[in-house]
């Protein structure tokens, strides 16, 4: 089935920018199917590219290809095979058992996320093209990783507006505990699949968590937007001198505190704290409390652009009050997985943050997703984690 675009909007399909709005879209005779392969044609009657059809969503079409290849069973096994290759490419496995083995638009595979957790792979499908290919693309993980078990985490929201339920439980195998321990940088992890954040775990965070924990030592770490403690366990291996974590989940701190126990770390420098960061800094400032390194990874703030101002002013509220609570030299690890605010608006509000907390502040080191969360030079809302170790001067 043919989708034609209207005149001038064939320019972001031009640019191999995968998403297709619309209001792009000619009006149609016919509706295909949800999921469906359609083609994308340009006024001219040229073929612009091969893409699902998502009947509700504001994304009416996601591209599969720009060239006039078929969309079956062996195009996705080879684009599973070269996101492997990428993997392998960058060695994450040197360093962990656990990574994203594929990462959406930026493999070629909008609305699929999978997760290699030790010899579990964590399937998201968030989309309507996704939704439909998702038992071939279960098929073809199993062929091309030899990983039996695949659980399924496409409980995300944005699947309502591709007008799909959520969906938990076993893909394929069996999967006898939700709950086991992953391996990062020599440090070991508990995780949970069924139960935890995204699909189980911030793997996008973990050359940070490396990086942030050999700068810990010696300090008095405040370890904000904690989760299961990523950041903490890896400053305490690194001889932290004490270790505050925060976070509002209990579920979350308290696989935290297994982490802190399954890695045999001294538990008496460590303590969490259950609350909500925006109060405790609050809190932690007028008690005139102090840290020689303050660590922010809050939620996203900030899905798309139209959040960036309100998603700006949180982001400058709690930077403010860590320059506030850090002491002289102290280190600011801060981050943004925000997609609305990109790298160059999120170190303006780090700036404006220090501006208004009176203090000098210098940044040694840029941030960003681990590279098995690699990013389309097409698709550059693919880059979108984003942070800055500052130095309190
Ligand atoms: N740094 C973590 C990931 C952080 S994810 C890691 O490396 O694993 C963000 C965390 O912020 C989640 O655990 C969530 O429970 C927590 N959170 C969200 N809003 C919060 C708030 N207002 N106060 C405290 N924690 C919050």
């Amino acid at each position: 089935m043919n989708l034609t675009i209207k005149p001038g909007r064939e320019k972001s399909l031009l640019r191999r920018h995968p998403w297709v709005f619309a209001s792009a879209i000619q009006p149609l005779d016919k509706e295909p199917a949800s999921g469906l392969t359609v083609d994308l044609i340009a006024p001219n009657g040229s073929f612009l590219a091969r893409a699902s059809y998502s009947p509700t969503s504001q994304i009416r079409a996601r591209v599969w290809t720009f060239i006039n290849e078929s969309i079956d069973k062996d195009f996705f096994r080879r684009k599973i095979r070269a996101a492997i290759a990428f993997r392998q490419m960058s060695k994450v496995e040197g360093h962990t058992n656990s990574y994203r083995l594929i990462h959406g638009e930026s493999d070629g595979l909008p609305g699929f996320v999978v997760d290699h957790y030790n010899d579990t792979l964590v399937l998201q499908s968030t989309t309507a093209g996704s939704e439909f290919w998702k038992e071939t693309i279960a098929d073809i993980l199993v062929e091309e990783t030899g990983i039996q078990n695949i659980y399924e985490r496409s409980d995300v929201d944005v699947r309502e507006l591709e007008g799909l339920k959520p969906i938990t439980g076993v893909l394929r195998g069996t999967i006898p505990d939700s709950q086991f321990s992953i391996t990062e940088y020599n440090l070991k992890f508990n995780i949970n699949i069924a139960t935890g954040h995204k699909t189980g775990f911030y793997l996008d965070q973990r050359e940070n968590r490396h990086r942030v924990g050999e700068l810990a030592k010696d300090r008095d770490v405040l370890n904000c937007f904690c989760y299961t403690g990523g950041f903490s366990i890896h400053a305490l291996a690194n001889d932290a001198k004490s270790v505050l974590s925060v976070d509002s989940s209990g579920d979350a701190l308290a696989l935290l505190e297994e982490n802190i126990s399954i890695n045999n770390l001294p538990a008496d420098r460590h303590t969490s704290l259950e609350g909500d960061v925006f109060q405790l800094l609050r809190k932690f400032r007028d008690e005139n409390r102090s840290f020689d390194m303050i660590i922010l990874d809050p939620p996203k703030f900030a899905p798309t652009a139209a959040h960036a101002e309100k998603a700006s002013r949180a982001y400058k509220d709690i930077n403010l009050l860590a320059f506030k609570l850090l002491r002289h030299g102290g280190i600011l690890a801060t981050f943004s997985c925000s997609g609305g605010v990109d790298a160059a608006l999120f170190q303006k509000i780090i700036a404006s943050a220090a501006l208004d907390a009176g203090t000098e502040a210098t940044i040694i080191e840029y941030m960003s997703q681990g590279s098995d969360h690699p990013v389309s030079l097409h698709f550059p809302e693919g880059a979108y984690l984003k942070g800055l170790i500052c130095v309190k001067g």
